[in-house]
């Protein structure tokens, strides 16, 4: 299992990677909120362990931003604050489990795997493209966070484009894939679904490359 630990109590965070280590972990340790945030929101994680007091951005608003990206590792949350409000906190923006310092590591590493069971079977396979990402075992894309509705060829192209994002896709390459089922399309279909996609997702995020093919822009600006 690959585990995001973000806590910026050194002593503690030295303790629980070193022991999650030798217990066949891997472990990627962050000591402060923004850190933490950008390894979850940009690395692939089997579950996060995470401190709610913590240096630049509060574990609360981390785990916000994790869930608002739809990044849906499963998250234990350490704190010392053991009040009921911190727990509610907690619980409402998405965490899974809760552990109240001081903590025993045998129980974190008996609830990590058990939080690694119960999440097994569902990988995370989210791809982000800017605020476009695709959910490659649903075949589902949204947009801003909303359901995009496409149509299978539709699917076909940008799972494709975003699969390559940010480099050029040829589009003999393209036409091969999208209608390898199909037969006998004609190559101007290929711009007219690509112009259905500009329409749905915005013009510019589809750039064509003169006589070589379509490169699909990550950039929201
Ligand atoms: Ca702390």
């Amino acid at each position: 299992m690959k585990i995001l630990l973000v806590e910026d109590d050194p002593a503690l965070g030295k303790a629980i990677a070193e022991r999650l280590r030798k217990e066949g972990f891997a472990v990627d340790l962050a000591v402060n909120g923004e850190d933490g945030s950008h390894l979850g929101a940009s690395e692939i994680y089997d579950a996060a362990i995470l401190d709610l007091g913590l240096p630049k951005q509060d574990g609360i608003s981390v785990l916000r931003e994790w869930r608002k990206l739809k990044r849906t590792l499963p998250v234990l949350v350490l704190t010392a604050r053991d009040d009921w409000t911190s727990k509610v906190e907690g619980f409402k923006a998405g965490a899974d489990d809760y552990l109240v310092k001081p903590v025993r590591i045998e129980e974190l590493i008996m609830r990590l795997r058990a939080l690694g069971r119960r999440s097994a079977g569902q990988v995370t396979t989210l791809i982000e493209c800017g605020s476009l990402s695709f959910d490659s075992q649903l075949g589902a894309f949204s947009l801003d966070g909303l359901p995009l509705k496409l149509t299978a060829l539709e699917l076909r192209v940008l799972s494709c484009l975003i699969l390559r994002k940010g480099v050029i896709v040829r589009r003999e390459d393209l036409f091969e894939r999208v209608y390898e089922s199909e037969g006998g399309a004609d190559s101007n279909s290929l711009e007219v679904i690509v112009g259905r996609l500009r329409r749905k997702i915005g013009a510019k995020r589809i750039e064509t490359s003169r006589g070589l093919g379509y490169r699909l822009v990550c950039d929201d600006k």
